[in-house]
C-alpha cells in the first residue's frame, strides 16, 4: 500500500500555500497537489491588465511580505511571480498536472483518486477557490444567442472584442474593471441589477477586510453587527475604473429578463443587439469532487464551523470566502485561516 500522509492539500493557490507553510513549520508529512501546469493559482488565468485591490503590505501571505510594487497596486504578474517564489523559498512540497477526482473514506483514511493515481491521507485540506466554477444565471432564450457569450474567468483583454459591440453583465469588481477598458476600443454598455456602489476613492480593498473582520468579530461575540455601518460601496475604485468615471462611461442600462437571438431585452421591453455578452456575474465553488464525502449546495457551499467540514471528520475547506472562514478568499485573509486551520488539524491528528 502506497504511504499515507498526515495531510493531503487539493490546490496549490494561494490558499493551499498558506496552509503548506503552517503545514511545514508544524513538520506534518504532507502533499500538495495542484492541476496545473505552473504556479500562480487562478491568478494565471486574470485578465491581464488586472491588479490587486490592495498594496502589497495587505496582501502578504505567512512569513514573507508580497515585495513592494512601483505602482499604487501590485500587478497580476506581480501576484503570480509573489506566489512562484513563495513556494520555492518555503520548499513546499506539490505535485502538479495532478487533478484530484474523487474522494472517499474509510477507516479515518481518504482515498484520494487522481489522474496520477490513487493518494492516501488521514485529513485533507481543499483549497481549489473559485475559478473552476464560474458562474452564469440561467436567464430564458440564453441558449439562442448567436453572439460571443464569456465569463470574465475567461476574459483576457479588450483587443479581442475591437469593434464589437459588446454587453457587460454584473455591478462588481470584475463587471465596473472590464467595462472601463473595454470603452477604450469598443462600443460597450453595462448591465446591472442593481445600481453600482463604490468605495470612496481613498479607500480600498483592505476596507473590505476591515469590514469582515469587523462583522467576524461581532458574531463571535454574539453582538449584534450592523452592516448600515460599513456599507460604503464594494467597486474599489482602481485607476482604471477612476479613468473611465472621468469619460462618463460609468453608467448602467439597467437589466433585461430575456435574450434573443441578436441580443437582450431589457425589462422595459426594448429589444437591442450586441455582439458579445461579458458575463461578470462571479463564482460557485470548485468543490465538486467531494460529492462522495459530503453534501454541498448547488453553488459548492460546505457545511462548516469556520474552516472544518461539519459533517466530515478530517476534512478543512481553506479559502472559499466568509462560509469557510472570513475575508479567507483574500490574500491576507488566507494567512489567519490558514493557521487556525492548521492548529485544528494538529489536535485532530493528535486524537484519531
Ligand atoms: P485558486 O487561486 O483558484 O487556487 C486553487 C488551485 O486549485 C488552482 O491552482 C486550481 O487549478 C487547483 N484545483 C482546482 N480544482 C482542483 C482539483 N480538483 N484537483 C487539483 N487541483 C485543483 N484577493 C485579494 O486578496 N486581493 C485582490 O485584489 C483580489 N482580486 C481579485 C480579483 C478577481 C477578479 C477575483 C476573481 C479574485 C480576486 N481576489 C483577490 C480573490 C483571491 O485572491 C483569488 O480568488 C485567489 O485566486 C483565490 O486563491 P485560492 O488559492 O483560494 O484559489
Amino acid at each position: 500500500m502506497k504511504e499515507i500522509k498526515d495531510v493531503i492539500v487539493i490546490g496549490g493557490g494561494q490558499s493551499g500555500l498558506a496552509c503548506g507553510y503552517y503545514l511545514r513549520r508544524h513538520k506534518l508529512n504532507f502533499q500538495i497537489l495542484d492541476k496545473e501546469e505552473k504556479c500562480g493559482g487562478a491568478w494565471q488565468h486574470a485578465w491581464d491588465s488586472l491588479m490587486l485591490f490592495s498594496a502589497a503590505e495587505h496582501s502578504s501571505l505567512p512569513g514573507w511580505l508580497m515585495p513592494k510594487s512601483k505602482n499604487l497596486f501590485p500587478l497580476k504578474q506581480e501576484v503570480i511571480n509573489y506566489l512562484c517564489e513563495y513556494e520555492k523559498r518555503y520548499e513546499l512540497p506539490i505535485t502538479r498536472s495532478v487533478t484530484v477526482e474523487n474522494i472517499t473514506s474509510e477507516n479515518k483514511i481518504f482515498k484520494v483518486y487522481t489522474n496520477k493515481g490513487i493518494y492516501f491521507s488521514k485529513a485533507i485540506i481543499a483549497a481549489t477557490g473559485t475559478w473552476n466554477n464560474p458562474y452564469i444565471p440561467e436567464i430564458k432564450g440564453i441558449e439562442t444567442f448567436k453572439g460571443i457569450q464569456i465569463h470574465s474567468a475567461h476574459y483576457k483583454n479588450p483587443q479581442q472584442f475591437r469593434d464589437l459591440k459588446v454587453l457587460v453583465v454584473g455591478e462588481g469588481n470584475s463587471g465596473a474593471q472590464i467595462l472601463a477598458e473595454l470603452s477604450n476600443v469598443t462600443s460597450v454598455k453595462w448591465s446591472t441589477r442593481k445600481p453600482p456602489r463604490y468605495l470612496p476613492d481613498e479607500v480600498d480593498g483592505f476596507y473590505l477586510f476591515n469590514v469582515a473582520t469587523a462583522k467576524y468579530n461581532a458574531e463571535k461575540e454574539g453582538k449584534p453587527f450592523n452592516a448600515a455601518n460599513y456599507d460604503l460601496g464594494n467597486i474599489v475604485v482602481v485607476p482604471s475604473v477612476k479613468e473611465a468615471r472621468t469619460r462618463g462611461i460609468l453608467l448602467s442600462s439597467g437589466s433585461f429578463d430575456n435574450i434573443y437571438e441578436n441580443g437582450v431585452i431589457w425589462t422595459d421591453g426594448t429589444k437591442e443587439d450586441f455582439d458579445a455578452i461579458i458575463w461578470c456575474t462571479g463564482f460557485g465553488y470548485a468543490t465538486s469532487f467531494l460529492k462522495n464525502i459530503v453534501s454541498a449546495d448547488d453553488r459548492g457551499i460546505i457545511k462548516t464551523d469556520e474552516s472544518k467540514a461539519t459533517e466530515v471528520p478530517g476534512l478543512w475547506l481553506a479559502g472559499y470566502g466568509s462560509w469557510s472562514g472570513y475575508a479567507s478568499a483574500t490574500l491576507i485573509g488566507t494567512n489567519r485561516n490558514s493557521k487556525q486551520t492548521c492548529t485544528e488539524i494538529i489536535d485532530y491528528l493528535q486524537k484519531n
